[in-house]
């Protein structure tokens, strides 16, 4: 447990500004509970349609907070005097068009009967070789179109706690069966669907059509990846053909017929954008000094239906945060600080931490004058009092300048017990490294994320606007907004600590 604040009664919770003290400015009941519930509902209204990275319905989020920025008397500080700064992302998908799949001479339909695993051109023809028992590595695959059962996976692979349960043992079946075939040179395998992953077929299936999205010249995504120009390698080059068949074909594959085996891969520009106003200093001296509120527009669109719904509306992942940066916003419009705030909706943050990999990249403002970027993550769920704060320990802390503001804004408004079991470099989620601080902190900017954590509810139909806890939202964004005030005002910009480095 980490600097563990006590909660206060509940009363106190509730008392005027001006028993805080000077430190809290008045400014702070500009955020507001009936401004973050409004928000958070229109952000993740069905009408939104989940703002999937790339697609109209982001732009459609995109244009709605533009209005809210201006509305609340921002200065657009996108490019060219505009709320904008647009993205080229890259998308790489398998072409429904140009690919074709045959198993005994009957054709088969991509991503309804059969789902190609890797983004990678193949062609394979010939006898399906059954393989009745996929452990079996005595079995010669070498230039052969393989069907064998999925394995049941390492429990310890089955990361409970994100997407649907079912979806995530099909990946984790899926990988644990693939191993074993990888490098063994098959042509093609075919991997059977147990019952308990055709049950997720269609989730996979959804997830794997939208291909995989890149960005060039910008902050890598790994610590030594390379900040790539010009056309980008085949994705999956060298990755052996993989299919998912439903469970339903294993008979059939079991009497080894004839399979042809064609995958088109299709490369294209899509754009994304960041939405990016701000609030002037006050301070001659400091002005020209920014501190960032980021959070990310997009969700994960139109997906498979469950439960009667198939909007992955993303209200806590991450209307909630848009909404405590409108309502910090509101805050700094009407009391600014010395220095500048700058608020920036990221786009494509589920594609890939795009928009904020290429803003780091390509600041509208230098980077060396961005002085912290507090970034949140989902923080309207789970217990009412708790909270993480990610960046607050080594190897993740790149500044204790700045930790040290959060906790004493945490101290005078929410309150929060922080868990940090999640800012840990030993967490199975490795949480820390999965949202748009991280760009910047790879480039020495001090940063940190708020977040209450993963939930059943994470990536499916059911993040909606109803099941936000609001009381919780509101100290969250009162939270991020007094500590932003304290970056915004401080003599000092917070220092980066020496010997910062991620672990990886
Ligand atoms: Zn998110």
């Amino acid at each position: 447990m980490l600097a563990a604040v006590a909660s206060a009664p509940l009363g106190a919770q509730t008392a005027p500004s001006a028993s805080r003290g000077p430190e809290v400015p008045a400014a702070l009941s500009a955020v507001r509970e009936a401004d973050l519930r409004r928000d958070v509902t229109e952000m993740a209204s069905p009408a939104m349609r989940g703002r999937e990275g790339g697609t109209v319905d982001e732009m459609r989020a995109s244009m709605w907070l533009a209005e809210q920025y201006r509305r609340i008397g921002l200065q657009p500080m996108g490019e060219g005097g505009t709320w904008f700064q647009w993205v080229d992302m890259i998308r790489t998908r398998v072409s429904t068009a140009g690919s074709r799949a045959s198993v005994g001479g009957q054709a088969m339909t991509l991503f309804r009967d059969l789902v190609p695993l890797n983004v990678v051109p193949a062609e394979a023809a010939g006898a399906v070789l059954w393989v009745a028992d996929a452990a079996d590595s005595t079995v010669e695959v070498r230039g052969r179109v393989v069907a064998t059962p999925l394995l049941a996976p390492p429990p310890a692979a089955i990361r409970a706690n994100s997407y649907t349960f079912a979806s995530r043992y099909a990946d984790a079946a899926v990988n644990a069966t693939l191993a074993r075939f990888q490098r063994r040179g098959a042509a093609a395998v075919l991997l059977v669907a147990s019952p308990a992953v055709d049950s997720a077929f269609e989730v996979v299936a959804s997830a794997r059509s939208r291909g995989s999205y890149d960005v060039d010249d910008a902050v890598p995504r790994a610590a030594d990846g390379p900040r790539r120009v010009g056309p980008p390698p085949a994705l999956g080059a060298g990755a052996t053909p993989a299919y998912l068949v439903r469970a339903s074909m294993r008979d059939a594959l079991a009497q080894q017929p004839q399979a042809e085996l064609s995958v088109r891969v299709e490369r294209f520009t899509t754009p994304t954008v960041n939405v990016i106003g701000g609030v002037r200093g006050t301070d001659p001296a400091l002005r020209d000094e920014y501190v960032v509120f980021s959070s990310h527009q997009d969700a994960n669109g139109v997906r498979v239906t469950l439960e009667g719904d198939s909007v992955h509306a993303g209200a806590d992942d991450n209307a909630t945060v848009t909404a405590a940066g409108l309502a910090a916003a509101r805050a700094f419009v009407r009391q600014p600080g010395r220095r500048s705030v700058l608020f920036i909706n990221h786009g494509a943050e589920e594609r890939g931490l795009i928009g904020s990999r290429w803003h780091a990249a390509h600041p509208v403002v230098p980077l060396e004058r961005i002085v912290a970027v507090l970034n949140g993550d989902m923080i309207g769920r789970n217990h009412p009092d708790s909270a993480s704060l990610l960046g607050a320990q080594p190897p993740h802390r790149n500044s204790s300048d700045l930790v040290a503001m959060a906790l004493r804004a945490n101290a005078l408004t929410g309150r929060f017990t922080l868990d940090s079991l999640w800012d840990r470099p030993t967490h199975p989620e490795g949480w820390y490294f999965r949202s748009d601080h991280l760009p910047y902190a790879r480039l020495n900017v001090p940063a940190l994320m708020y977040t209450t954590n993963l939930h059943d509810d994470y990536h499916t139909p059911r993040d909606d606007a109803g099941r936000i806890d609001y009381p919780k939202l509101t100290r969250m964004a009162r939270w991020m907004y007094l500590t932003g005030w304290f970056v915004a005002t401080a003599p000092r910009r917070p220092a980066l600590d020496p010997g910062f480095r991620l672990e990886r």
